[in-house]
């Protein structure tokens, strides 16, 4: 058997998923190349030089929570989770500007540490809590991953008033899974509501890069590069053919040939399904192209407005009520911005409608609405405004959908293993799954080699009475 320092891999994919995989081969002794297609790293969680605005900016706001372990372990490794900030609170503005703030308490135990503010917010009646508390503990408990329920089902079915449904479950759940609530698994729904919101205040903590997200992975290329590794940007692969008697992959791609003795295809499954007809033939490549086939994506959309002045001194919030979702204060949150009036991120979630307006219907949409919530837009300025929308930006979730997500281990070519955020990691589609898939696909290689290792990291466990109530 030989040693991982003498064995070589490509990774092909330079987003989280792919990043993280080739940061723990190379750390597990392997000689790694990276290859991405464009001219830097992240994929669909990435920020680049806007030539519109002249400003560098995230493709969309991406928000991490306490609950992605492998997420965090990615930016342990690579040395820059303290570019991570970190808040308990998320406040819900109704137009007109009426705050409740949702947040933890330190002095009730998991799950009851998010229940005062639950009890004391403005823009949830009576009733809409009562339900909410209902639903909350019926949802203790992990759901059944086979379940065949949507969402929306299970709202009806468990007395949702209209306020909770609208205010709570479409915006708060629905949009972070990124799709309506008739067209979610609700296995998926109860798991974000759990972590989010059960299981300890820990788990639930949000987490938002101070700095344009490509700068976190400059520290992904040293770490790379610091165990004898190389990122190859500009070089999308175009097929890829493995020789059984050395046992070695080589790939073609735009920039020339590369050669390895593993393979880690770390693409969404739009990519594999065009990369797959240029892979061997081989037993099981016809059932993942299947697969393939049976998923869909969600489209999110940001509008990016910078005022003359400040806005704002929330550094996020829900926005109720109207086709935005998310308005995050990037001048806030990432403080090394130059400028002295203030730069706002506003997200919209699931909305083909809004997918399908034009640059200037958006940012008129986007700047009539927000003024809704803070009376200072009146007043300021516009400057400059950008819209990015991401047509491909999430897989959806929809019952059924885990057996059409393979395993890591389960690719068809010798010497290969799959990753991406569609991967079987019982995650929805998030930087979370993709660092999950990356160490899963890092520990296949690694036992394809006779080196088996735990590469995945633990899963935050419940606190306080979710340890004995949380229990399926
Ligand atoms: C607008 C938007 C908002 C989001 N918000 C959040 C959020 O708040 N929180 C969260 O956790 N997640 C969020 N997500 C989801 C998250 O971005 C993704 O789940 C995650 O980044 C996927 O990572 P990945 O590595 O699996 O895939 P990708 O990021 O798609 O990476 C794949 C990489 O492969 C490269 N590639 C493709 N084909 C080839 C080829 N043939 N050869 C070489 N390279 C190739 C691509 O260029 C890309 O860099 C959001 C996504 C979007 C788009």
């Amino acid at each position: 058997m030989q040693s991982g320092s003498e064995k070589s891999a490509i990774v092909v994919g330079g987003g989280v998923a792919g990043m993280s995989a080739a940061c723990s081969l190379a750390e597990s002794g392997l000689r790694v190349r990276l290859v991405e297609r464009r001219g830097y790293l992240g994929g669909r969680a990435s920020s680049y030089r806007h030539p519109g605005v002249d400003e560098t900016i995230d493709n969309c706001q991406h928000v991490l929570f306490g609950c992605c372990t492998n997420l965090i372990g990615f930016y342990r490794r690579i040395g820059v989770l303290d570019r991570i900030h970190w808040t308990r609170s998320m406040t819900m503005i109704e137009p007109g500007g009426r705050c409740s703030v949702l947040g933890s308490t330190r002095w009730l135990p998991a799950p009851l540490h998010g229940l005062p503010s639950l009890l004391a917010a403005k823009a949830l009646t009576f009733e809409d809590k009562r339900a909410l508390a209902r639903a909350f503990r019926l949802l203790m408990r992990p759901v059944a991953p086979e379940s065949t329920e949507t969402l929306g089902t299970w709202l009806r079915l468990n007395g949702q008033t209209q306020g909770a449904i609208d205010r709570f479950w479409r915006l708060v759940i629905a949009s972070a899974l990124n799709a309506d609530i008739d067209e979610i698994a609700l296995p998926y729904a109860a798991k974000v509501i759990r972590e989010l919101f059960l299981n300890s205040a820990e788990a639930g903590a949000m987490g938002m890069s101070t700095v344009p997200l490509s700068e976190l992975y400059a520290g992904a290329e040293r770490h790379l590069k610091g165990h004898g590794g190389e990122v190859v940007y500009d070089a999308g692969v175009e097929g890829a053919a493995w020789d059984q008697e050395i046992s070695q992959w080589t790939l073609s791609t735009r920039v020339g040939e590369f050669a390895a003795d593993y393979l880690v295809l770390a693409l969404p499954f739009e990519a594999m399904g065009k990369l797959a007809p240029g892979m061997p033939r081989a037993e099981g490549a016809e059932a993942l192209a299947a697969q393939i086939e049976r998923h869909e994506h969600g489209p999110i959309c940001s509008v990016h407005l910078w005022f003359d002045r400040e806005i704002t001194e929330l550094e996020h919030a829900v926005l109720l009520d109207r086709e935005i979702h998310w308005m995050y204060n990037k001048s806030r949150l990432q403080p090394g911005r130059k400028g002295k009036g203030s730069y706002l991120e506003l997200v919209v979630s699931a909305s083909h409608r809004f997918a399908a307006l034009s640059r200037e219907e958006a940012i008129e949409l986007a700047v009539r609405e927000v003024a809704e919530f803070f009376p200072a837009v009146a007043e300021a300025k516009l400057e400059k405004a950008a819209l990015i929308k991401e047509v491909r930006a999430t897989f959806c979730v929809p019952p059924g959908i885990d057996q059409f997500r393979p395993d890591a281990k389960s690719s068809p070519w010798p010497n290969c293993a799959l990753a991406g955020d569609w991967i079987a990691t019982g995650w929805p589609s998030t930087m979370e799954s993709a660092a999950r898939s990356g160490h899963l696909a890092a520990e296949a290689v690694c036992a394809a080699m006779g080196e088996p290792r735990r590469i995945l990291n633990e899963d935050l466990k419940p606190r306080g009475l979710m340890r004995w109530l949380g229990r399926r």
